[in-house]
């Protein structure tokens, strides 16, 4: 231990500060163990699929062209549709992140004069430009899509009677976002999609669901696919990708629901034969085997960042205490100063890139600046070690990934040291 300090403290962290997080720790071992229990199950459900699809290194040739009869591509989905229990899955590096899956599955599967409805209140940044919240090119309302909103009540739950009276004769597709994104409303468990999703489908049996399931992924044993959603979808460069996955989406689901994407993705009549997998089945393949333990570790370090800042009086959501359905941890921060005190301690802690400085910038698809810590070995890949959040009140980070467990820790602990060096904390 004795040596482990004097590391740290070549890292620039303090002995005070690493105390600070040794007491805060103290109080997490029981939560640890179960998210250790939950990671086992995940690893055998994802171990099960690869021994039945026959995973086998014929699986990580490299294909080109069209990419027709591509084993390991085609395994990778049987895979996918195995763990999340689906008909299908389409998982394609030519899914370039998470909107763009997002945005295949909606309108693959919205046709003009259809409504949109999501019961959970605004959707994702990215999302807003798709669906033509904030009006953009090719958004789904220039096709003649409509979409309506029901905001979550003040509680966080969801508002039923609304929901009931905003599903009507056009409404063909309902819009789940399990992760919080830059709200600082709750996550919601897969058990509370599901009753959500059962009340929609009460109403109206054929009406689609997709879940945005971006960070949700094996952070419990169950998926939203489990629980009736049509599609589940997200980012390979998040939860799935393991932090191996350098690009790729995915969409899991009915076999109906995937078509349409594969179709919408290439071309009609082609859909899921075609698309070479360029070189990247290894990755992919190893990158959803490591999927269930490093997520365990970002979740560990969510958990940890939780229990460090809200004694010190930062509004966290979740807050310590509670359950957790994703990887994010938002720390309300107060202030543009803490925001970027708090980034630099994780840019700090980065193996790639430590020597940057993160500073507020405008984004592509982000309305407001937007502050981004990330030091990776994936480009913009927030299953690493991240933080960012968008330069408005509450001035909330979003902290999120950390390949393994220990550099979560080290990182968050960076973020308070230099919060400290600031003048904004006092221990
Ligand atoms: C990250 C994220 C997205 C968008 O994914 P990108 O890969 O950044 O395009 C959508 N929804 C949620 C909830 C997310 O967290």
């Amino acid at each position: 231990m004795e040596q482990l300090l004097e590391l740290y403290q070549t890292m620039g962290i303090s002995p005070a500060v690493y105390s600070h997080g040794e007491k805060a720790l103290e109080r997490l071992k029981d939560r640890f163990t179960r998210i250790d229990q939950i990671a086992e199950y995940n690893q055998a459900k994802v171990l099960r699929a690869m021994q039945k699809n026959r995973v086998s290194a014929a699986c990580f040739a490299a294909t080109t062209g069209y990419g027709y009869d591509d084993l390991g591509r085609d395994t990778l989905e049987r895979v996918y549709a195995d763990v999340f229990h689906t008909e299908a899955a389409l998982v394609r590096p030519q899914i370039t992140c998470g909107t763009h899956a997002l945005a295949l599955a909606l309108s693959a599967n919205l046709l003009p004069g259809d409504e949109l409805l999501s019961p959970v209140g605004a959707p994702y940044d990215t999302l807003q430009e798709v669906i033509g919240i904030r009006p953009s090119p090719c958004s789904l309302a220039e096709y003649g899509v409509s979409y309506r909103q029901v905001d979550l009540k003040a509680d966080g739950s969801f508002d039923y009677e609304a929901i009931r009276g905003a599903i009507g004769g056009r409404t063909k597709l309902i819009t789940i976002q399990r992760s919080k994104g830059y709200a600082t409303r709750p996550t919601f468990s897969v058990a509370q999609i599901g009753e959500l999703i059962a009340f929609c489908k009460s109403i109206k049996p054929d009406v689609l669901v997709m879940v945005d399931n971006c960070y949700g992924e094996f952070v419990e044993t169950m998926e939203p696919s489990d629980v009736g959603a049509d599609m589940t979808v997200g980012s390979l460069i998040k939860n799935p990708g393991g932090g191996l996955a350098p690009i790729g989406g995915y969409i899991a689901g009915t076999r109906a629901c995937v078509e349409r994407c594969a179709y919408r993705l290439s071309a009609p009549g082609l859909g899921q034969e075609v698309g070479a997998n360029l070189g990247l089945m290894p990755s992919l393949f190893q990158g959803f085997f490591l999927a269930p333990t490093v997520v365990a570790g970002a979740e560990k370090g969510a958990i940890f960042a939780a229990n460090l800042y809200e004694p010190l009086g930062f509004r966290c959501v979740p807050d310590a205490a509670e359950d957790r359905h994703d990887i994010i941890q938002a720390v309300e921060l107060g202030s543009e100063a803490a925001m970027v005190a708090f980034c630099k301690g994780i840019q700090a802690a980065a193996p790639v890139d430590s020597f940057a400085t993160p500073y507020p910038s405008d984004m592509p698809g982000y309305a407001d600046k937007v502050i981004m810590a990330a030091g990776a070995f994936v480009q913009g890949s927030s299953i690493e070690l991240s933080a960012d959040g968008p330069i408005r009140p509450p001035y909330a980070v979003y902290f999120q990934g950390g390949l393994t467990w220990n550099h979560a820790k080290i990182g968050i602990l960076l973020s308070l040291q230099m919060l400290v060096d600031a003048g904004l904390v006092r221990l």
